[in-house]
């Protein structure tokens, strides 16, 4: 996986990577990537599409990391309720 970047491989269509990387606690890059892409996900799962089609990576990633699955979660609760995700991308 060199020569792409966490956020690129959050990107792209690799939901098969292997599942080491998380076998520690804490927050690792694949982490922050996936926030930056997140309120992305939420949006395309509320406006009914198949954000797992189009951010396979980050699918993958929610499915093996507690931390960002919460991270969804809340976010997918807090946009449903107040008609707005965040955090504002700029
Ligand atoms: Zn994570």
């Amino acid at each position: 996986m060199n020569g792409a970047t966490d956020l690129e491989h959050l990107l792209g269509d690799d939901p098969d990577q292997p599942d080491g990387a998380s076998g520690s606690t804490g927050t690792d890059a694949g982490c922050a990537a996936g926030f930056e892409v997140l309120h992305r996900y939420v949006e395309s799962e509320l406006a009914g599409d198949a954000p797992a089609r189009e951010l396979p990576g980050l699918a993958a990633h929610l499915r093996r990391c507690p931390a960002c699955h919460e991270d969804y979660l809340g976010l997918l609760e807090s946009a449903a309720r107040f008609g707005d995700v965040g955090p504002d991308p700029a």
